[in-house]
């Protein structure tokens, strides 16, 4: 995995054990590290060259930069410089400003998004210390009553902006001009280690922000490094302040904890530190409590969940994050909708309101906009439905939106032990068959002695049409 980093790596390696070791930044000039130009994008680049003509310091930094030295294609390409977001957006007629947080600008060449920002110093330091650019002078930061930074625009220089970076493979920077790669807080030694180290005092850094906690354990489900141990060391017992971070900016990083092909060993992680019960808290408690049934064991049905997400995007496919979701939180449906039963609702209302009760606690933690929760739903609902095949039944079913991923979902169920019968074996091959075929696979369970679905089964439908309460019949 490493083998794009090995001169790099030799000469970090040196520098890191020569006695001027400790003199930051350390500059790995072009002919020494692995990082061609080619593989950038062309339109960062592009970006990096019209802010140098117009004067102006500017880097790659971040993910991109981290990933491929590892030997990881990065996915989206973050530049820094001392421009003015007013600046940047004045530079680039294919810009728009955005953000509260942090004040930013988005550059749009097609689909690619190049994110541009200004060096930016860490708020929570004494001013006196920072000595800001002239042309930067921006102040403008706020925290809430948990330390928490609500807002970080506060400008800086380029060594402020490193030391306000997560972690120290995150404060690698790239410049265009020479080629060379600049690190200000030793990142390099560390992604030489497989180490994922907080820059900083782990404390403050995670009081200020508790997200940089799930992210230390994205990078170690994703990367396969270790969080050195001092990361580590807080994160158990800081793990509660992520209580105080808006539930839809955890729901954007669940997304990238288990949606990103490490979902399981992500999940362990996020178990092992604490951090799961934040983000889950009903799933969390259910398996807390061991509860299981014959046909449901929550744990395993929930790394079948996983390992499918893992493998599809292991293998280019893409998934759905309401799937995930939808996996995550159905142990709790079902474990809600046995009581709802118990309580005497039918089975569908109890469904229903199962999945209402589930998705509402759910919400508290990570918001789940409606375009998720609504396939959610439907996937649930269909758990119901695929049981239930003959007549018309099967031919509707399968046109039906959410058939694949309720078909899927039923697959994960069997695979994690569920005995269902032989019913996905049974949509599979229908999905596939000629008509003339799938009539057959019709028949073939109308003639079962043992489905209570049956012609025979089909009498009392006379009798709902004189009103009679409809009656459901439970899933076997
Ligand atoms: P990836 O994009 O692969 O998920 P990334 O490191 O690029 O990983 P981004 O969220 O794109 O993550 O952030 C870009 C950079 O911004 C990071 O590399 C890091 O330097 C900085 N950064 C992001 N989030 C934080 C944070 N919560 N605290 C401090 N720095 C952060
Ligand atoms: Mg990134």
């Amino acid at each position: 995995m490493l083998t794009g980093l090995k001169s790099l790596v030799r000469k970090a390696t040196s520098i890191f054990a020569s006695p001027k070791a400790q003199t930051y930044p350390i500059i790995i000039p072009r002919s020494d590290h692995s990082l061609s130009r080619q593989q950038l994008s062309p339109n960062a680049v592009k970006v990096l060259y019209r802010l140098n003509k117009a004067g102006f310091d500017a880097y790659l930094v971040g993910g991109c930069i981290r990933d491929h030295l590892i030997g990881v294609n990065a996915k989206d390409f973050d530049v820094v410089t001392n421009a003015t977001p007013e600046e940047i957006h004045d530079l680039f007629s294919n810009s728009r400003l955005i953000g509260r947080r942090f004040r930013l600008v988005h550059v749009t060449f097609g689909r690619e998004i190049i994110e541009v920002s200004t060096f930016r110093a860490n708020s929570a330091k004494d001013d006196s210390a920072s000595k800001p650019q002239e042309s930067l002078k921006g102040k403008d930061s706020a925290r809430s009553a948990h330390g928490i930074m609500l807002r970080d625009n506060v400008y800086g220089s380029i060594e402020e902006d490193a030391e306000r970076r997560d972690f120290t493979f995150n404060a690698l920077y790239y410049n265009v001009q020479d080629f060379s790669i600049h690190d200000y807080c030793g990142g390099l030694e560390d992604i030489e280690n497989k180490k994922i180290r907080i820059i900083g005092d782990p404390r403050e850094r995670y009081q200020e922000d508790p997200v940089r906690m799930l992210r230390a354990i994205r990078f170690a489900g994703k990367l396969g490094f270790d969080i050195e141990e001092e990361t580590a060391a807080p994160i158990k017992e800081m793990a509660h302040l992520l209580d105080h971070i808006p539930p839809a900016r955890l729901f954007e990083e669940v997304l990238k904890l288990l949606g990103s092909g490490n979902g399981i060993k992500t999940f362990h992680l996020l178990r092992q530190y604490g951090l799961f019960k934040y983000l889950f808290p009903d799933t969390e408690a259910l398996l807390v409590s061991g509860w299981k049934r014959d046909d449901i064991n929550p744990e395993a049905f929930i790394l079948q969940g996983l390992e499918n997400t893992d493998k599809r995007l292991q293998a280019g496919k893409t998934t759905a994050p309401y799937f995930l979701y939808a996996v995550m939180l159905w142990p709790s449906v079902v474990l809600r909708h046995e009581e709802f039963q118990a309580q005497g609702m039918p089975i569908t209302p109890a469904l229903h309101q199962a999945a209402s009760m589930v998705l509402d606690n759910q919400v508290a933690s990570t918001a789940i906009p409606r375009r998720f929760s609504t396939p959610m739903r439907e996937i649930w609902d269909m758990q119901f439905r695929l049981p239930k095949r003959y007549g018309k039944r099967a031919f509707v079913l399968l046109e039906h939106p959410r058939f694949r991923a309720a078909f899927d979902f039923l697959l994960i169920r069997e695979l994690s032990g569920t005995e269902m019968g032989g019913l996905g074996a049974w949509w599979e091959a229908f999905q596939f068959a000629s008509e003339h075929e799938q009539r057959e696979l019709i028949k073939s369970i109308d003639a079962r002695s043992n489905d209570k679905e049956g012609p025979k089964k089909r009498r009392p439908r006379r009798r709902r049409k004189s009103n009679a309460p409809q009656r459901e019949t439970p899933e076997k």
